[in-house]
């Protein structure tokens, strides 16, 4: 069985839902690590109103704790 973790998800301009997505293959040179607070930045904001292009279905978030 595949492991799952929850994302923040760009599904469409004004729409980002918490989805469920397959844990990553880790290779040699990643790191897997354990997110257990996270926030959203300008970029973010960006992306929710559709003004940074990106494909739907980009996990969106990258200020981890
Ligand atoms: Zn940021």
């Amino acid at each position: 069985m595949t492991a799952m973790m929850k994302a923040a998800v760009f599904v469409e301009k004004s729409r980002i839902e918490l989805a469920d997505k397959p844990v990553p293959d880790v290779g040699p040179n990643d790191a897997l690590i354990r997110i257990t607070t996270t926030t959203i930045c300008g970029t973010d904001v960006h992306i929710l109103r559709g003004e940074y292009p990106v494909a739907q279905g980009l996990t969106v978030g990258h200020e981890p704790v």
